[in-house]
């Protein structure tokens, strides 16, 4: 049986929230509900405003991805608009598949109406009249909803011929990832949706100019796109008010937490809150445990100690502290964990999901696999040397953010926790196999 849509969101109900406000709330099934709780506002108030004003506000409302790049979404929307080759294509990167990473879920499942308005913005604002929604294959809950979704915005004129009266058409189509993480960077899931391998292209050129079919193409994360709804209705000023405004900081952001933490679930704080207050929101580690660490950004991040805990939370804040938000991932471990179990995972995840076009991934993953393995069993320094070169060469010289970052999880651990740093870990750690 399917836990309620408001479950991993401990902060239901609370209607201080932007992202959140309705999940858990709504019945997310009813376009009558999301009406009557402000649902449609933005969509009517961006066909009052025209495209360009639309990219305007989202310019200055300093929104930027939050599928864990950041990049600005004003700028993306902006440079698409004004390609002259057409057909543009809108797609929802939606094959949310980091590890630890399930607030797009929680957005999908609990307010599905609201992604469906957002992409309809989208591409009003963009010149797309057709946009693809990726959706990570394990979600068929998602896939209810939101399949029910547009069909009921359709059957409103909410979606199709001559939207509202507006004179302008949109309308748009699911299609399910095969379970590949590979399927998640923007260009392999042209790929896929293209009918061939889902492997990455090079790029430049970016998708704004060349992307899917070789049309000009935004692709944007759920959370990105939901944020365009509070900016339209509130107006770019109020929405810039909240967060630090630091390197794209504002507005709010969703923060998935896992491991031990006595609440578990999907947080919305203001950017700038700090990972101790979030943390503390969440209940902290269990009774008579201590903190260890703490995973930031995903599988793709890093590791940061126990006496770090006043990272700020914004972009800015959490480069100068040599991490990264990442996706908002926040997994907790404490002394109990197996640390180097986490890391082996880590490293077995990425050998297994790499696609294998590239050598310094397809090779650099498999050799840090089994250097983590010797070293869980008690080699020395000459791994870790070894784990060092086979990172760079991963970090340097991939093509996609997969090898890159491939190396990311396993040097913060061993830079910033000092594991193998007198080549063995403890007991318990070494237990790993
Ligand atoms: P990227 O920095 O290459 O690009 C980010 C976005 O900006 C892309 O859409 C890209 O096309 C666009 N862009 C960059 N430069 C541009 C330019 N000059 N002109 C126009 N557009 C430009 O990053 P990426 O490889 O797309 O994504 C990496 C991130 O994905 C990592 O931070 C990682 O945390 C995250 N990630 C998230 C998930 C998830 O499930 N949410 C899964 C895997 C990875
Ligand atoms: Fe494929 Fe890895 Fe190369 Fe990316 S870096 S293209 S996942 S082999």
């Amino acid at each position: 049986e399917e836990p309620p849509a408001g479950a991993a969101v401990p902060q239901a109900g609370q209607d201080d929230l932007v992202l959140l406000r309705r999940v858990g709330v709504v019945d997310p099934s009813s376009l009558d509900d999301y009406r009557a709780a402000g649902g449609y506002l933005a969509l009517r108030r961006a066909f009052r405003l025209g495209p360009a004003a639309v990219i305007r506000e989202v310019l200055d409302a300093g929104l930027v991805g939050r599928g864990g790049a950041a990049f600005p979404t004003g700028r993306k929307w902006d440079a698409t608009a004004r390609q002259p080759d057409h057909p543009h294509y809108l797609v929802c990167n939606a094959d949310e598949s980091e590890p630890g990473t399930f607030k797009d879920r929680v957005l999908m499942e609990g307010d599905p109406f609201s992604l469906v308005e957002a992409m309809t913005v989208a591409a009003f604002a963009t010149g797309c009249r057709r946009g693809y929604l990726y959706l990570r294959g394990e979600y068929p809950r998602a896939l209810r909803l939101l399949t029910n979704a547009i069909e009921r915005a359709r059957e409103r004129n909410l979606l199709g011929e001559d939207i509202l009266g507006s004179g302008f058409d949109f309308d748009l189509e699911i299609r399910r990832g095969g379970g590949a993480y590979i399927c998640g960077e923007e260009t392999a899931i042209f790929n896929s949706i293209e009918g061939y391998r889902g492997e990455p292209r090079s790029k430049p050129p970016f998708p704004v100019e060349k992307g899917l079919f070789g049309k000009p193409t935004v692709v944007n994360n759920v959370e990105t796109l939901v944020n365009v709804l509070p900016i339209l209705t509130g107006g770019a000023a109020a929405y810039a008010a909240v967060g630090t405004g630091e390197g794209g900081s504002t507005g709010t952001k969703l923060f998935c937490l896992s491991g031990t933490v006595r609440r578990p679930g999907i947080y919305e704080l203001p950017f700038g809150a700090t990972l101790r207050e979030l943390l503390t929101l969440a209940g902290g580690v269990p009774e008579g445990r201590e903190l260890r660490a703490i995973l930031l950004g995903g599988a793709a991040g890093s590791f940061v100690r126990p006496d770090e805990l006043d990272i700020p939370l914004t972009f800015e804040g959490t480069r100068a502290a040599g991490a990264s938000l990442g996706s908002g991932v926040v997994l907790v471990l404490d002394d109990s964990v197996d640390l180097g179990g986490v890391l082996l995972r880590i490293a077995a995840f990425f050998r297994d999901e790499s696609c294998g076009q590239c050598v310094p991934c397809r090779v650099g993953t498999v050799r840090q696999e089994e250097a983590l393995h010797r070293l869980t069993r008690g080699s020395g320094p000459a791994d870790v040397t070894l784990l060092r070169d086979v990172g760079r060469a991963m970090r340097d010289a991939s093509i996609c953010g997969l090898g890159q970052t491939a190396w990311n999880a396993v040097e913060s651990a061993i830079d910033r926790l000092g594991v193998f740093a007198t080549g063995e870990l403890s007991p318990q750690e070494g237990s790993a196999s």
